[in-house]
């Protein structure tokens, strides 16, 4: 899969991909993540890329010509994402429909109070947003972007099964994680882990995984259709009563 980033903090954004995960599947062959400076396409000797706002205001604004230039010569793979505050919001069914795309898509990252509107208008092919937060520049978010995608991808991650198995795979929140010791400071690890009954422990899983949804997110459970008959079961045998409490221990 490719992904080209275009930014004008090229190494900023190479540092933290050459430092993760992200790094070794490039290296690897997995993954062909290429960045582009916006600057590159600018034409002043002082290769400045922004201007300040028609209509007046603060800060500046990233010009178009600059970021036209730029990926009209890298050519890079469709769809093109603008990252910004008012795109689409991601969330993971996002994140697998990009992990789907092939042979890629494209993220350009914003600075300043913005990117002029005709870049929007008529360069790229959609935008996305992290959250209803403002960044200073698009290049955290498209690293979440990428990094989120990345996890996808078959070889990327050591566990393949980790992906599959975890918050938002099937919209629910992932189940309570333990590992050794046994007992730390007087806190023990429920008894059903160290049980060796996987059916047990799976069940057990489940019923954590509907009650922590149901608790913290139930804008989640609402979005998946509730419990099936199964899963109300499930949450009767570990005594689940509906009321709002912490997790049940065995
Ligand atoms: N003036 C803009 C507004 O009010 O919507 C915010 C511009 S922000 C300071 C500069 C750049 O950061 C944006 O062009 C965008 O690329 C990036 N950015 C900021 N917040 C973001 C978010 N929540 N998701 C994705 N990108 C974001």
């Amino acid at each position: 899969m490719r992904v080209d980033i275009f930014t004008l903090f090229p190494d900023l954004v190479r540092g933290y991909l050459s430092g993760s995960l992200i790094g070794r599947a490039s290296a690897s062959g997995r993954l062909d993540i290429r960045v582009h400076d916006l600057r590159s396409a600018a034409t002043d000797p002082r290769r400045s890329v922004d201007d300040a706002p028609f209509g007046g205001g603060p800060g500046m604004v990233l010009a178009p010509g600059p970021v036209f230039g730029a990926v009209e010569a890298a050519d890079p793979p469709r769809p093109l994402y603008l990252l910004g505050p008012g795109g689409r919001r991601l969330d993971q069914a996002l994140v697998r429909e990009l992990a789907g795309l092939r042979p890629g898509f494209s993220l350009l990252c914003g600075r300043y109070e913005g990117v002029d509107q005709r870049v929007a208008d008529h360069l790229v092919d959609g935008e996305l947003s992290i959250g209803d937060y403002v960044l200073a520049g698009g290049e955290l978010a498209a690293l979440v972007v990428v990094e989120a995608v990345a996890r996808l991808e078959p070889g990327v991650m050591g566990n393949e099964a980790s992906a599959w198995d975890e918050s938002f795979a099937d919209g629910l929140l992932e189940y309570p994680q333990y590992t050794r010791p046994g007992d730390f400071r007087g806190w023990a690890v429920p008894e059903v882990l160290r049980s060796g009954d996987h059916g047990r422990i799976r069940r057990w899983r489940r019923a954590q995984a509907l009650i922590r949804t149901l608790e913290r997110r139930p804008d989640l459970m609402r979005a998946r259709g509730g419990l099936s008959p199964d899963e109300v079961q499930i949450l009767e045998e570990h005594g689940y009563s509906g009321e709002a409490h912490s997790p049940l221990q065995e």
